[in-house]
């Protein structure tokens, strides 16, 4: 069993964004500039906003962070979203999510000007990716790919299985890993809370990537012997003994299914950086596509 060490691979290519920003500025060009909105107080979500900041910084870009209420309006965070889609200084931008009860995430999402939409979430993007047209594609599901492709994960005719149909990772993973693309080119099976028999399908998985969100529901039995196994889950659990207070797992029994495969992400350390790691590629692009 080898890991599918995503901390490696996000350090790899953070260093090649690093000598891009190097040479964009030696050009005399702008400083690419990441601007992330947080509403409210959400530990989880302040862990990954900051963390997505820092990583800016340390490739060289403009980072800035938005921290508003939760009391604040929705009609007040459209206007902040609309003032961030026409400011030139600002090359691309997310909206953590999840948002507030009170706030549609839907109509935020729409709000997006598409050519600074970094995240990757609005239709226009999607489209695109489906159409396989420039564009942003989904940080999570891109950092997947790159992961994969990294890794030389052969993908051509093999069987892949996706758990969940979330719009920001099961289903666009679904669609990316079925396009003719060098990662690509799968017999994909999306599937869902209403699948039947969903160990008999997972157990036909050369490749299979979980996105449940439900922590350790993946257990060996439902693998097959050599599978790559990609697990996109983060949960925090409460655990006294660690300084933080809690831990963290994913949505695959670690030790017993990574005993079975041929390939496996650890959570911490897979899929959360090549997320990060994707943004920041996005917003590289986005300095061309403004
Ligand atoms: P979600 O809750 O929006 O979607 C879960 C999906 O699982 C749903 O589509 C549902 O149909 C499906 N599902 C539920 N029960 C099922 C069952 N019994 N059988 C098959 N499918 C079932 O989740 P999400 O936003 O896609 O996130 C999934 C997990 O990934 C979460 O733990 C989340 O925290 C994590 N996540 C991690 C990253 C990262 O960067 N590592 C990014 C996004 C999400």
């Amino acid at each position: 069993m080898e890991i599918l060490d995503g901390k490696k691979i996000a350090a790899e290519i953070r260093e090649e964004i690093a000598q891009k920003v190097v040479e964009i500025k030696n050009q005399g060009k702008k400083t690419p500039h990441l601007v992330a909105v947080i509403v409210g107080n959400d530990g989880a979500s302040r862990t990954y906003v900051n963390s997505k900041v820092k990583n800016c910084e340390a490739v060289g870009f403009k980072s800035t962070l938005i921290e508003l209420p939760d009391t604040i309006s929705e009609a007040e965070l459209l206007n902040k979203v609309d003032e961030l889609n026409n400011d030139d200084d600002v090359d691309g931008f997310i909206v953590q999510l999840p948002l507030p009860k009170h706030i549609d995430e839907e109509k935020v999402t729409l709000a997006v000007k598409p050519a600074k939409d970094v995240d990757g979430f609005h239709p226009e993007n999607l489209g695109r990716m489906i159409l396989g047209l420039p564009g942003f594609l989904p940080a999570t599901p891109a950092g997947i790919v790159e992961l994969l492709k990294r890794y030389k994960i052969e993908t051509s005719g093999k069987n892949c299985v996706v758990i969940g149909r979330s719009h920001i990772v099961g289903t666009p993973m679904s669609i990316l890993m079925s396009r003719n693309t060098e990662v690509g080119n799968c017999t994909v099976t999306l599937t869902h809370s209403r699948t039947q028999n969903l160990s008999e399908i997972t157990k036909q998985a050369d490749i299979l990537i979980v996105a449940i969100g439900k922590p350790e529901f993946v257990s060996a039995d439902m693998v097959k012997e050599g599978a790559v196994v990609v697990d996109v889950g983060i949960h925090r659990i409460p655990d006294d003994s660690k300084k933080s207070g809690f831990r963290l797992l994913g949505d695959v029994k670690y030790d017993e299914v990574a005993a079975k495969s041929s390939y496996i992400t650890p959570v911490p350390g897979g899929v959360g950086p090549l997320t990060i790691a994707s943004l920041m590629l996005n917003t590289l692009k986005a300095i061309d596509l403004k």
